[in-house]
């Protein structure tokens, strides 16, 4: 696994808001969703593209496009609902399949309640939209059900990442073509296992408690 630190000053101004428990939820859905856009870009660098050749009013110019099949968005439900706006809006062309995973707080491990995902995933680009990595459950789960059915690269996008999570996924998977792209890697997980300092449950901030 690689992991991609996004540490741009804009990247670090968000997530600092972010974090802030003063943050009402109406603009942290605003900010995640800016965020994503931003940790988009970075994580979308290596995307397939096939080079095209465009008639421009005055000459011909060599450009790239991507290409068939467009890449697939998996966002995790509940709390990766938050970040699918903002991934679509740089990849509007890309084909979106849900899974859904519950975390037993007593024993943090997280079990998957829904699956919405294409049966076969042939060397496909996918990207996994999850806030927080944490435990790294929940992504260790995610991945090898596309990894199962045949995914090419997988690039999961979070916020914030633990190193616990990080050291967990790696170990999953060492190969390169899995990689995490986040905006922040924090100190520790705490015996509830959320992030510290982390930015609290994102599900709960960017949708309100249920
Ligand atoms: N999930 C969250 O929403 N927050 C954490 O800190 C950890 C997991």
């Amino acid at each position: 696994m690689r992991t991609l630190l996004a540490d741009h000053p804009l990247v670090t101004h968000k997530l600092t808001l972010l974090r802030d428990a003063g943050t009402d939820t109406a603009t942290f859905r605003m900010l995640a969703d800016e965020l994503v856009t931003l940790l988009a870009y970075e994580a979308t660098r290596e995307v397939r593209v096939a080079e095209v050749t465009v008639t421009t009013p005055v000459g011909t110019a060599t450009g790239a496009k991507l290409v068939q099949p467009s890449p697939l968005i998996v966002p995790v439900l509940r709390a990766g609902i938050g970040m699918l706006d903002g991934m679509t809006r740089l990849l509007p062309m890309a084909s979106v399949g849900f899974v859904g995973m519950v975390r037993d707080e007593k024993s943090l491990v997280a079990s998957t309640y829904a699956n919405r995902l294409p049966l076969e995933l042939s060397g496909r680009e996918v990207f996994v939209l999850d806030p927080m990595l944490a435990t790294g459950g929940t992504l260790v789960t995610v991945i090898g059900m596309l990894a199962e059915r045949g995914a090419g690269t997988v690039t999961a996008i979070c916020l914030l990442a633990a190193p616990e999570g990080l050291a967990r996924v790696a170990e999953a998977f060492p190969e390169d073509d899995v990689r995490v792209v986040t905006g922040a890697v924090d100190e520790r997980l705490n015996d509830k296992g959320y992030i510290v300092p982390g930015l609290g449950d994102a599900g709960d901030r960017l949708f309100g408690e249920i």
